[in-house]
């Protein structure tokens, strides 16, 4: 009988609705999950890319080239198509890097009324990024959740800007539905899916 060794996999994030999201969304593949918790002397990666692919590049490769682990990095944000596409890669910085997300929520909500237009239409982008420490290489996976802004924050679920993310084909905000839901359609889950495709046949 041959026995399947299980392979360790590191969350290359320190974000705990991340790290939440990321743990449901590969229940049951076969990998060990290692946490950041567990190298808490590896300083934080410095994002100072552009763009979800070269950002989640960067986090995937910093962190597993300082564990020597195979490493799955998320990169992801809110875009605004009236804001052409802000926060965007921002995202976790707007209205600045050590504010709450009830301020940030209405900045950006404040910033929408001021241009006074109609169009709320937004998106969630998610790119996972998966480190092979064996070659170096980094494999990408986008995922992207449509949607419009709420007038305000509804909602206690999720993280982030869940308050004010109403999803395509829903009513409710993302902090309003339950994380099944969440779980189902979300930026993140397309594009961890894809990456847990990747990772079994590999
Ligand atoms: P980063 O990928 O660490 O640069 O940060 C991504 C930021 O985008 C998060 O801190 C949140 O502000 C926002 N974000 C990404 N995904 C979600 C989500 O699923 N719900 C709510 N906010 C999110």
């Amino acid at each position: 009988m041959t026995r399947e060794r299980s392979r360790e996999l590191l969350l290359a994030t320190r974000n705990d609705g991340k790290i939440r999201e990321l743990r449901e969304l590969l229940d049951g593949a076969p990998f060990v999950l290692r946490s950041l918790a567990e190298f808490p002397h590896v300083p934080e990666a410095e994002e100072t890319g552009e763009t979800f692919e070269e950002n989640a590049a960067i986090k995937a490769s910093f962190y597993g080239n300082a564990t020597g682990l195979p490493a799955l990095a998320d990169d992801s944000g809110l875009e605004v198509a009236a804001l052409g596409g802000a926060p965007g890669v921002r995202s976790a910085r707007y209205a600045g890097k050590d504010v709450g997300y009830d301020v940030k929520i209405a900045r950006l909500l404040e910033e929408l009324g001021r241009i006074g237009v109609a169009d709320r239409r937004a998106r969630f982008v998610c790119v996972a990024a998966l480190f092979d420490p064996m070659t170096g290489s980094v494999r990408l996976f986008r995922g992207v959740c449509a949607g419009r802004l709420a007038d305000a924050p509804r909602g206690a679920g999720g993280f982030g800007y869940d308050p004010i993310f109403v999803p395509d084909g829903y009513d409710d905000s993302f902090g309003q539905l339950s994380s099944d839901v969440k779980q189902l359609i979300s930026h993140r889950a397309l594009a961890v899916a894809t990456a847990r495709e990747f990772l079994m046949k590999s």
